[in-house]
Parts: structure tokens; sequence; C-alpha cells
């Protein structure tokens, strides 16, 4: 077993050998710019765009044409939903959402109201799950477009796609997923989700940064969008700029691998996921999942630590790569929007880690967590003076703290 251990597989994963090794000869061989139409550089790196294209379609069962690449997933859900807001303008003006989203989702539906958009943020409950009967009731005449994740990146909770997308379908109402983390990991499919934009990155599946994709709808109904790029017009005009093509030849590659071996992966991932649950909550009392215990996927493992702060016990546990909250709010000291929207408390916020099991884990790796992360619990606990009173018998919320 080799030290450093990656176990933060849901703010990115290692390439795949195999996808490495695809994509290598379109850096130095089949270089061609894709739209190159007068020569074969340009043919061969455009068989490899729609041999690419194709590989994506079929994992979330669309049809290649439907498939328009982007720099990300970050990059697809503003697509997505400013090409939407955009286009629909005349139709209308409400948006709905929920509060767990990644931000590139939240952030871009904020910058929407302060052009004149509204934007229901709907509450998830204890558990991270939203429910669909209050997609229905949020919907007005004046809604163009719900927008719900599939997994959540944080906490891995699944969440009821499928009936919202009946839902949406049947008010007449366009349904974007956010389907990022669960793409490769989980079966997908937009005809039975009744998903009309779906946004996914190469990323977090095994391939290379900086290629992601957003499937948008051709027929039932089909989808318009404005662009955010004015340019050359590619991806029939949606997204122009020339196509990222080493990177479209490894999320292909990427796509395939997860389909072959995605049952088998998502049952070593949950064996391992449970055997690290199991080792850490049976020797540590006071050890809280967050998250929906059965609806998440596979390989994530959210744990509040109570009287320990996340970020001091990944002081302590240097060699092993975790996050505590999101990776993309851990620059700031705020605990994590997602585990607040869950009502655990602020105290449990700060307390929690998120173990992101991949495919390149073992299940020497998962037992070397387990200890370490044991002493590392035990020796922060017996720091805490807080820790010391719960073990004597006080009750905290009795206690009268005082202000100064
Ligand atoms: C990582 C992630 C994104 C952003 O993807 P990029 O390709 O890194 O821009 C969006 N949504 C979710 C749920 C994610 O996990």
């Amino acid at each position: 077993m080799n030290l450093p251990i990656y176990m933060d597989n849901h703010s990115t994963t290692r390439v795949d050998p195999g996808v490495v090794e695809e994509m290598i000869p379109y850096f130095t061989v089949h270089f061609g710019n894709a739209a190159s139409r007068n020569h074969s550089f340009g043919w061969d790196a455009d068989k490899a765009v729609e041999v690419g294209r194709e590989r994506l379609a079929k994992i979330i069962h669309a049809d290649p044409k439907e498939i328009i690449f982007t720099s990300g997933a970050t990059e697809s859900n503003n697509l997505a939903l400013k090409g939407v807001a955009e286009m629909y303008a005349e139709k209308g003006d409400h948006i709905i959402t929920q509060v767990t989203e990644h931000r590139s989702v939240l952030d871009t539906a904020k910058r929407l109201e302060k052009s004149g958009i509204r934007v229901t943020y709907l509450p998830v409950d204890r558990e991270g799950l939203v429910d669909p009967e209050e997609v229905r009731k949020a919907i007005t005449d004046r809604t163009i477009l719900i927008s719900i994740m599939l997994v959540n990146n944080e906490i891995g909770v699944i969440q009821p796609v499928e009936e919202i997308g009946k839902i949406a379908k049947e008010r007449g109402v366009l349904f974007h997923c956010d389907a990022t983390q669960g793409v490769g990991k989980v079966k997908v499919d937009v005809q039975a989700m009744g998903i009309d934009l779906l946004s996914f990155t190469a990323h977090k599946l095994y391939g290379p940064k900086g290629i992601g994709a957003l499937y948008v709808r051709r027929k039932n109904p089909r989808v318009r969008l404005a662009p955010m790029m004015d340019g050359g017009g590619h991806e029939r005009g949606m997204r122009s700029g020339t196509l990222n093509v080493p990177g479209i030849v490894g999320f292909g590659k990427a796509c395939e691998i997860a389909m072959e071996v995605m049952d088998e992966e998502a049952a070593r991932l949950l064996r391992l996921r449970e055997r690290l649950r199991s080792g850490l909550m049976g020797a540590l009392e006071e050890v809280y999942l967050n998250g929906h215990p059965a609806k998440r996927m596979p390989g994530n493992l959210n744990l509040s630590f109570a009287y320990v702060e996340g970020e001091s016990m990944l002081m302590g546990l240097r060699e092993v790569a975790l996050s505590s909250g999101s990776a993309c709010t851990s620059a700031t000291l705020e605990p994590s929007y997602v585990l607040q929207a869950l009502g655990i408390g602020i105290e449990l916020a700060h307390s929690s880690v998120r173990f992101g099991l991949g495919r390149f884990n073992t299940e020497k790796e998962v037992d070397y967590v387990i200890g370490r992360v044991i002493e590392t619990v035990n020796r922060l606990r017996e720091m805490s003076p807080l820790y010391e009173m719960v073990k004597a018998g006080v009750d905290l919320k009795q206690v009268k703290w005082r202000k100064d």
C-alpha cells in the first residue's frame, strides 16, 4: 500500500490508464481541428469526436446529436440555466431548484435573479432529499425550468429524479439535472427519468479535467438554448469554440469503461463503504451519518464526529486525502451549506468529513484509514473540554454559558 491515500473521489478522480492510452495519439498524431473540412487531420479528429459523442450518449440513453461538449459541468450548468432563461423569456421568468445544489447551479440562479428571474429554492429533509410534491406545488404558469441534481457531491444522496421528471412532463416544464456525480456510478436514463437537459463532466468518472457535456433534448420537446459563447457556431450553435479532441476521446473512453464495470464497481464500493462505516461507527461513539442511509451512491460516506473539528481531523491525517465539507467551500471556514440545509446544527456540520471511495481504492487502504481516523478522533477528543464534560455526565444543553 502506498501513501498518501486518495479518498476524495467526489472532488476529482484519477484518470483511468485505458483513458490516457486512448487520448495520447490525439495530441501527437491525430492533432487536427475537428472543424477542418479539407484534410485527413480534420476528418480523423472529427471521426474521433463522433465516437466520443456516441459513447457519451449511450451511457445516459440519449441520441449522439443531443450531446453538446463544454469545458465541464460548471459550464454545462451555466449554459442550461442561462440558456433556458434567455430563450424562454417570453414564456416565463420562474425557475425551481433546491438548496443543496452544486455552487455552479446556485450561483447561476443567483445571477439570474439579478436580471429579474424569480427562483424558488426548495428545502431538503433531514436526510437531504427533496420532496417531489414540493416541486409540484412550486410550479406556476410562469415556470420555465426545474433544476434538481441527481447525486449530491457532499452527502451522496440520490434525489427522486424520476418522479420529478414525471411532474415536469405533466406540467410542460423543462427539467435540467446536474448528474455530474451520478453518471458512471448509478444508472442514468434521460428517457426514463424525463430529463430535458443533463450536465456531466469527465473528471468525476476517471476521465480528464476540462471536458464536460450538456445533454439537450431534441424531441418531445425540442429544447432550444441561447448560447453563452458567440463564435464559429460549433455544437449546433449552442457552444462555439474549437473542440477539445483529446478530452472528448478520453471522456468517451471513460464512459465506455464505466458502462462495462458499473455494476461490479458499485457492488465493490458499497462493500468498501460499509466496511469503512461499520469500522468507524463500531469503534467510536457519537459518530453520525449525514444523508439518507440507503438512497445514496455507493462510494460516498459523510460522517460527523461530534466534539471534533473536521478541519483539525484532516490536519492530523495528512497522509489521507479526504474532504471536510465540500472541496469548493473548504477555502472558507463557513460550515458546509449542504449539511446546514439538513438541519444538523452548526457543531455537527463543522465535525463532518467526506470519504469519497473510488475505482482505485483497496480494502487495505480502507483498513488503514479506519485505524488512523479512530486514533485521530480519540486523540482530539481527549483534548476537548466539551467531550470531557459529556463523559462526566454533564448535559451540555443544560449548561448556561457566559457570554463574555
Ligand atoms: C464537480 C461538480 C460540478 C462541476 O464540474 P466541473 O467539471 O469541475 O466544472 C458540478 N456539479 C457537481 C454535482 C459536481 O460534483
